[in-house]
Formats: structure tokens, sequence, C-alpha cells
């Protein structure tokens, strides 16, 4: 069972609210006990966070990297613990778990490596003896809330970037997975100053206030729209910079292809797997109707194939889902869907898992014959459910995918370079992907549009422009 308080100034506090976190294979199971943060704790954490920022900036780039390095080959030494961890608290299978830790520090040591090169530019001069640069500095002290759908990938998608660009990061994981953040903070004990890395637990009141408090000169959240709104609005009462990741309903447009098989491989991949519960999962399937028959059949076939179950059992492919709060929505959205008229060819109701009656699992399920207006084909529906369209003409299929508030991630599957580049032109997504799933590299921008994202897209390059400052410098030679 963990036991933690929040991270601060590189001790554990034992002080504050109780509260705790449940199995979601087995609920009666406690699987953490944890004290929740206090209005002074808060205010502790940002005030060590902006004293070791001060000093972490002025160590060189390049040695912060080095320091960061190797906190995150900690972090991989501990991967069997880390993944329990996700696991126990989130419930994806043991191999995804581990795959989440071994994504997340590739992806913090892509970082790092990104880190060291340039970073700023050299422009010309409008006068003589003038040299101008634009350059980058950290920014400060960021705030950071993350969901429970990637306990440790989500963290260390703002972790890492904060810290080789120079910033310090006070972090609020979501208050039904603290226990990997815990384990990070852990991890970071005699390897990172004290107070560059804080970890404050709660729930959403305290993140509410850490993301108006005082002292915090970016925010980066990642969680569901109606939050980030909230956000948004706070954040702005400091004028702190903004980075928000937000929902998805992502899709899948099956257009024409000589390799079926392979394309309902990568569709079910990137649909079931975290039980759904991914911002980039496949949610919708758009489907040429003269595909549309042997579509509905691969897929079904596939999907009812899968084996449901407790994460930390071998070879179960899709964990319950995390809360029973999520467990009633994706209920909900469903039984909404088949009074509106969509019919469930695979599942389309709660899972038994024998041992486990009290989990919330739920049948990975298939709904055809589904309308765009249906709310199964425009809302998040976040759980292990694929709503399957049909469409006439190209132009029909864009309407669909473009016809919802989302903007996240979209993938065509099509050997018509006329259909594929009007894709890329046209699909209303941050990443879009040709002939494979939406599951994306550890190098590329990530990120979305319209209500899926606002700021600069996490991942790769373009998380400096989060976590650093721009300033323009003009340099006069002395006469
Ligand atoms: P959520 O309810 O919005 O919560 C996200 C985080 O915000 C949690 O840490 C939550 O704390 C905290 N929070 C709650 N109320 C808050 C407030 N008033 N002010 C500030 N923070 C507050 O989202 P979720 O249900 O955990 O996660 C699922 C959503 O995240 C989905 O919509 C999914 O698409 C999205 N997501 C997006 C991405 C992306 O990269 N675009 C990635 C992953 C997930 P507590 O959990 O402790 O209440």
């Amino acid at each position: 069972m963990y036991e933690y308080g929040s991270f601060i100034e590189g001790n554990w506090r034992s002080g504050g609210d109780r509260f705790v976190t449940r199995n979601p294979a087995r609920p009666s199971q406690t699987v953490g006990a944890y004290r929740s943060a206090s209005g002074e704790d808060l205010a502790e954490a940002i005030r060590a966070a902006r004293a070791a920022q001060a000093l972490w900036r002025r160590i060189p780039a390049l040695e912060r990297g080095d320091l960061v390095a190797r906190f995150v080959d900690a972090l991989a030494e501990r991967t069997e613990e880390l993944a329990r961890s996700i696991t126990l608290e989130q419930g994806k299978p043991l191999a995804e778990a581990r795959g989440e830790v071994g994504k997340s520090c590739t992806e913090a040591h892509l970082m790092v490596a990104l880190a060291r090169r340039e970073l700023g530019e050299v422009m010309p001069s409008a006068r003589p003896g003038v040299r101008n640069l634009v350059l980058r500095r950290p920014r400060g002290v960021v705030a950071a809330i993350t969901p429970w759908n990637f306990p440790i990938l989500t963290p260390m998608r703002k972790i890492a970037p904060a810290l080789v660009y120079g910033n310090a990061i006070v972090l609020k994981p979501s208050e039904y997975t603290p226990a990997t953040a815990c384990l990070i903070a852990d991890a970071s004990r005699h390897l990172l100053p004290s107070g560059l890395l804080q970890v404050v637990l709660g729930g959403g009141e305290l993140a509410s206030h850490l993301v108006s408090a005082h002292g915090v000169d970016g925010v980066t959240f990642t969680g569901s729209v109606a939050t980030g709104r909230k956000v948004y609005a706070a954040a702005a009462g400091n004028l702190a910079e903004i980075s928000l990741e937000l929902g998805g309903k992502n899709a899948a447009v099956v257009h024409d292809t000589d390799d079926l098989d392979a394309a309902l491989d990568a569709i079910v991949n990137a649909a079931y797997l975290c039980a759904g519960q991914r911002c980039t999962a496949v949610s919708r399937v758009i489907v040429h109707r003269r595909l549309h028959e042997r579509v509905l059949e691969g897929i079904a076939r596939r999907v009812g194939g899968l084996r449901v179950g407790d994460g930390m059992q071998d070879g179960v492919q899709v964990g319950p889902l995390t809360n029973e709060r999520q467990m009633a929505s994706v209920r909900a959205m469903v039984e909404r869907g088949l009074a509106d008229g969509a019919r469930a060819i695979v599942g389309g109701a709660p899972a038994v898992v024998r041992g486990y009656e009290e989990g919330y699992f739920y049948q990975p399920t298939v709904l055809a014959d589904v309308q765009p207006h249906h709310a199964v084909a425009r809302e998040e529906i976040f759980g292990p459910v694929v709503s399957v369209l049909a469409y006439d003409t190209l132009d029909e299929a864009l309407s669909i995918l473009n016809g919802v508030e989302y903007g996240l991630t979209s993938a065509l599957f099509s050997n018509d370079q006329r259909v594929v580049q009007r894709f890329v032109d046209e699909s209303e997504n941050g990443m879009i992907h040709v002939n494979h799933g939406t599951i994306p590299d550890s190098h590329m921008p990530f990120g979305g549009i319209k209500n899926s994202g606002v700021g600069a897209y996490s991942v790769g390059p373009s998380a400096a422009h989060f976590y650093t400052t721009e300033h323009s410098v003009y340099l006069k030679e002395r006469p």
C-alpha cells in the first residue's frame, strides 16, 4: 500500500486531509492512502520552487541536461515498480504500463537531447554595428495538472521539458493515480536540487488554487475541456502562460486500402489500448460504404476476441475503467447511443469478470448504424467503444470527420494520392496519420486544435515555446 503526503522542498509532508485510492479491478481494495496539501503547503511549494529555480537557471544548460538524464535513468531502473503503481491505480495491463514507463523515458531523453541543440536565432540588423539575437530563457515556475489515464507519461511530458529548459515545476497529479507521481518525486530525491520538482496532492480544489497562485509563471494542464476552460480562466488572473491539452473525438477514415487487415489491426490497437481511455484513442471509424460490411465484420471479430480482466494478469488486453464516475459515464453514453438508434454488434454493457465482480469492467464495444448527429458520434466517450459511420463521398467523410468540437488526431487509410492530399490539407486535427493508427512518436509535436488544445504543443521542438520566454537582444559594438 502506498502512503504519501506532498513532496515539498525535498521532504514528504505528513499532515493534511486523508484520501485513498482504490484498485479499479477490485474497488474494495485500497491501494494508497495520501494526505492532501493545505493552502500553506502550496504557498511553501511555490516559494521553494522560486528559490530553486533561481539557482537552477544559472547552471549551464548542458549540465542541467546531464542531471535530468541521470534522473530519467533512475526512473528507468524502477520500471517495474512504476508500472505496478500504474496498473494498481489506473487499471491498464501491466505490459502496457511498462510500455508507458519506457515511452516516458524515451521522450524525456529526446527532450534532453533537443535542449542541447540551438535555441534562438541570429537576425540581420537594420543598424550599422549592431548584432541582433533572439534568445530564449527559462520561464520560471511551472504549475502542472495531470489526469489519471497516463500516470507517468503525462507528468514526465511536463517535468522533462520544464527542467531541461531551466524551470522549476509543481505537479498536481490526479487524485485517482497519485502513486506514480510520488514514486517519480522519490526517484528525484538525491538527483535533483530540492524544490525543483515538487508534487502536491489533492483534488480539483487544490488544483484550482495552484493554477491561480501568484508566483506561477506558466500553467500546463492536461484533462477535459470543461476543466480546461476553468484553468484557462484561472491562469488569466495572473496572465500566466498557458498550455492546455484537452479531449478528442478521434476518427479513422477508411477510404480504400489494399491491406484491410493491417488497417483494422492498427485501428483496433489505437482504439482499445488503455480501455479506450487515451486522448488519442480512435473513437469513430468513418468508412466508405463499399467497405462498410467488411470493416464491421473485421472490427467485430478482432474486438470480440479481446480479453478483459485485471491488468495484473498475464494475457489481459483490456483492463477496467479507472473509476466509478468513468464507468457511469461510459455506460450512459452507450445507452444513449442505443436509444438514438445505434446497434451494438459487439459489447454494449458492463463486463463481468469472474473473481472481480465489483470491478469497473466494460465490454469492448462496437456500435454500428451510428449517424453523424448521434451523441456517440460527437462526444468524447473515453472508454472501449468505437462508433462506425458510413459515407458515400470524400466530401461527406471530411464533413463527418470535422463536424465535431474536437481537433486532436485523425488517421486515413487510402492509397489514393488525391484523397491523401485532401485529408492532410483538410483534416481539422493537430495530428494527422496516413495508413497507420493514431499512436504518436516520442519526438514529434503533440497537441490539438479547436477544443482539443490551446498554446504550444508538447513533446519535441514546440515545447520550448511554453517552457521558455523569448527575448530580442540588440548588441551594439562599442565605438
Ligand atoms: P479532468 O477531470 O479535467 O481532470 C484533469 C486534472 O484536473 C486532474 O488532476 C483533476 O484533479 C484536475 N482538476 C479538477 N478540477 C479542477 C479545477 N477546477 N481546476 C484545475 N484542475 C482541476 O480530466 P480527467 O477526467 O482526469 O481526464 C480525462 C480527460 O483528459 C479526457 O477529456 C481526455 O481526453 C483528456 N486528456 C487529454 C490529453 C491530451 O494530451 N490532449 C491527454 C490525456 C487526457 P482530480 O483528478 O484530482 O479531480
